[in-house]
């Protein structure tokens, strides 16, 4: 027994005996029955409902949220509901929600377009948005009135991107997709994406050859960024780098104002991570401030509020267990088995808690 042990007698008999490990011996790292007692931030959610359910699993399992606006292509109209619906859980619950905006590119062509954009943008940053987001319609879907893709290096753009940069707004950008996109669906490492694409062919880039490949979909969305380095940057989803984690870290060391949230991309962690786990673990403990954790979970109103609980529970409660331990684990993301990365407690509280704040300045 050591002197921490020995020191904790004095007080609980059952914190030192019941937690050995976690209390007496190692408090370099946190343990799995910590997952409750640390503050943490789930910095890509949707929640597109008036219900607290999301919130109050939340709660129990002390997340705070992050839930974002998505500009489907759909218009105006689409964006001012979902923003409806975002202000309103933030509003409600505003010591644990804070709410990321968006706007319509669907009017593209109309010759006030930006200005407009930015009036609305205003509107919401006035109403209590902290930030908003670029969806990958920009780039994938978007066209203009020649029937060009609308790219996200336009100059159109950039005087948005100049406007936030200046009043220092964050911008989260879901831009192009995961790699395995551009592959088929048997190719594909994670099942997630096997899933995802099978059930969205329309986004399913193998299928489609005459729209922009995979490289040029991260070229512009790396010459926007070189355009504007004042920009505060969350890349969404890995920045679309998920597949390797020593092409983030070149774009990481590249551009400085960049960050990027972990939001459905687990999967390809712990598939890298299953090929060379030290490699993983150490481009977490260099890039510790730059990483952000995100699950991309929401919730639409549908279903049962048991069954989104549960699946928000178990999600975050298996990701915690990956970040903390060195246990041996499997997921249905991908095939066979990986070990959990047990970073330090310092590196865990920057993804979990400390990044969010310092990148949207929220929750402090
Ligand atoms: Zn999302």
């Amino acid at each position: 027994m050591n002197r921490s042990c020995v020191f904790l007698l004095l007080y609980s008999l059952t914190a030192c005996t019941s937690t050995p490990r976690s209390e007496s011996e190692n408090n370099e790292f946190y343990s799995l029955d910590d997952f409750g007692q640390v503050e943490k931030v789930d910095t890509h959610v949707h929640i597109r409902t008036e219900r607290d359910a999301f919130v109050e699993q939340a709660r129990k399992d002390n997340f705070k949220l992050v839930t974002i606006v998505v500009d489907h292509s759909d218009g105006r109209e689409d964006v001012r509901e979902q923003f409806n619906y975002c202000m309103q859980q933030a509003n409600d619950h505003s010591d644990a929600i804070a709410c990321i905006t968006a706007f319509s590119a669907k009017e593209w062509d109309e010759p006030d377009w930006a200005q407009q954009s930015l009036q609305w943008l205003d509107s919401c940053f006035a109403a209590g948005a902290i930030g908003i987001k670029v969806w990958k319609n920009i780039g994938m879907v978007q066209r203009d009135q020649a029937g060009e893709l609308v790219i996200v290096d336009d100059p159109k753009l950039d005087t948005i991107f100049a406007v936030l940069a200046n009043r220092e707004i964050p911008v989260i950008g879901h831009l192009g997709e995961p790699k395995n996109c551009w592959l088929p669906v048997e190719e594909m490492t994670t099942n997630n994406d096997k899933g995802y694409f099978t059930n969205n062919p329309q986004y399913h880039m193998y299928k489609h050859p005459e729209m922009p490949s995979y490289e040029e979909q991260i070229a512009a969305r790396d010459r926007m960024l070189e355009k504007n380095p004042e920009l505060t940057f969350i890349g969404a989803h890995m920045g679309s780098l998920e597949w390797s984690v020593d092409e983030l870290a070149k774009r990481l060391d590249q551009f400085a104002n960049m960050s990027v949230d972990l939001s459905a991309r687990m999967g390809q962690i712990f598939y890298q991570t299953r090929e060379n786990r030290e490699k993983v673990r150490d481009f977490f403990i260099q890039y510790q401030d730059r990483l952000l954790y995100g699950t991309d979970m929401g919730d639409d109103g549908d279903g049962s509020k048991e069954a989104l609980q549960q699946g928000m529970h178990s999600t975050w409660l298996r990701d915690w267990k990956y970040f903390v331990t060195d246990e041996t684990m499997t997921s249905d993301l991908i095939e066979g088995e990986f070990q959990g990365l047990q970073l330090p407690r310092e590196v865990i509280d920057k993804i979990y808690h400390k990044n969010a704040q310092i990148w949207f300045g929220i929750f402090k």
